[in-house]
């Protein structure tokens, strides 16, 4: 073992051998990469000893702080037993524990799921899942897919398809499949004297127009319920699900909720779609499914869909698989993730905890170049009226010499804590934070 690098001995290392993701790697020409060498609770530590608040949950994947005493227990239990083995003709108790656990979360309504390692292949093997039950159903012009302006599904070329942000699209635009896009239900749309459910109903007249003119080579809507995060946290009222859920079932389409972000407890309720009544025909569940331990995805779906392909034909079956699927150490978290949410009364205790941080959050909130303040669940948001060029990342650097971790998109800032944020650091959080905006805007 070559002995421990200084960081600045790391950090070259890092720009020249690795290629870091969604990033204009000249960019860190100016802006340095932060190394971390450990990290517990909401805090990321530097090698140097330097820290800072992980206010996104390192890209929305961690629920409950870094190092989590439960889930280490439970993979290092899981670690000495079972680590890995294929699921294609083999099978393991904490594989068939998980399916059995989130089904009932669904009560029983989604009892199937199939496993895959990220969230962009959950997205695939739903818009697949779904084409291919039409065509087992004779409907073989079922080919196309909706999703709504400002939509995020993964960067995978089918995922890409369905994911309406330009910066990610454009380059590829020859690749990928011609989508057709909806109104997006974004609050933010309101006309003065317009509430959230009057935006819901105009969105959901455009999905009718667009399904009363080619349903009949629609497979399935995606949608991400409750808030469209990467493309600025637009959020919508629930109203948009439940005249989604009605339409899709009247033009005979599915519906795809994609909660890889919202999901586990994030928006309020433990799965978004619950807060509008409904249940979608394939749920995509990835990021906080291990806790922000390890790559896990799964699509879960109905007894209709899994019957359309049990047959005796081979070619009849949902043929897709990756390597990892079903890796047992991250099912395993994902078991330790499920009994905490018991444990910990997890819900109830995030209601407290919104509650109190939202209170901190307002002179933010008031502050005169805030916009559209917004909060749901375990999220918050506001954009930000005449900001500088590059503010994001401004903001981004002006967060981090206040020992924050931000990550804004264009001009909006978000919060999406651990579900461990407590009155110290929420205080902490919201003060350094305003210090930071007032800099940026000086
Ligand atoms: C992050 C995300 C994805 C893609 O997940 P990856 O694990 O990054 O591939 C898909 N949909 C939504 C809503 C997401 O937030």
């Amino acid at each position: 073992m070559s002995p421990v690098s200084p960081s600045s001995d790391l950090l070259n290392r890092s720009l020249a051998a690795v290629w870091h993701p969604c990033t204009q790697m000249k960019h860190h020409e100016q802006l340095p990469l932060v190394p971390v060498a450990r990290a517990e609770g909401l805090w990321l530590y530097g090698p140097d000893g330097s820290r800072c608040l992980d206010a996104v949950s390192s890209w929305w994947v961690n629920l409950f702080g870094h190092g989590e005493p439960r889930i280490n227990a439970a993979l290092r239990d899981q670690l000495d037993t079972l680590a890995h083995v294929m699921l294609a003709g083999f099978t393991h108790e904490p594989a068939v524990a998980l399916a059995e656990r989130l089904s009932a979360l669904t009560g029983g309504a989604l009892g199937h799921a199939f496993y895959a390692s990220d969230g962009a292949s959950a997205t695939e093997i739903a818009l697949k899942m779904s084409h291919h039950y039409w065509r087992n159903q004779g409907q073989t012009e079922k080919t196309g897919f909706l999703c709504l302006e400002g939509s995020y599904h993964g960067e995978t070329l089918g995922a890409l398809s369905v994911t309406d942000v330009a910066i990610f699209r454009d380059a590829y635009a020859p690749l990928i499949r011609d989508v057709r896009t909806v109104p997006s239900p974004d609050a933010r749309q309101a006309a003065p004297g317009e509430t959230a459910a009057d935006v819901a109903r105009r969105a959901a007249a455009g999905l009718e127009a667009a399904l009363r003119e080619g349903a009949g080579r629609v497979a399935a809507l995606i949608v991400e319920p409750l808030v469209q995060c990467a493309t600025g946290f637009a959020m919508h009222d629930p109203e948009y699900l439940r005249l989604a859920r009605a339409l899709c079932d009247r033009y005979g389409v599915h519906l795809i909720c994609d909660e890889i972000a919202v999901g586990f407890g994030r928006t309020g309720s433990f799965f978004a779609h619950e807060q509008a009544g409904i249940r979608p025909d394939f749920l995509c569940l990835s990021k906080g499914i291990t806790g922000g331990y390890l790559p896990l995805s799964v699509v879960l779906t109905t007894d209709a869909v899994f019957a359309a392909f049990y047959d005796d034909r081979t070619a009849r079956a949902f043929l897709h698989s990756h390597s990892y699927t079903g890796n047992a150490l991250a099912c395993r978290a994902a078991l330790a993730v499920l009994d905490i949410f018991v444990q910990d009364d997890v819900i109830a205790a995030n209601r407290r905890r919104a509650q109190s941080f939202t209170a901190r959050l307002a002179p933010l909130a008031a502050h005169p170049r805030v916009r559209h303040f917004r909060h749901l669940g375990m999220i918050w948001a506001f954009d930000v009226a005449d900001a500088p060029a590059d503010f994001s990342r401004r903001m981004f650097s002006a967060a981090l010499a206040r020992e924050i971790l931000l990550r804004p998109i264009g001009n909006t800032v978000y919060f999406m804590p651990p579900y461990c944020l407590d009155e110290e650091s929420g205080a902490l959080l919201a003060t350094r934070v305003l210090q930071a905006l007032d800099g940026v805007l000086e």
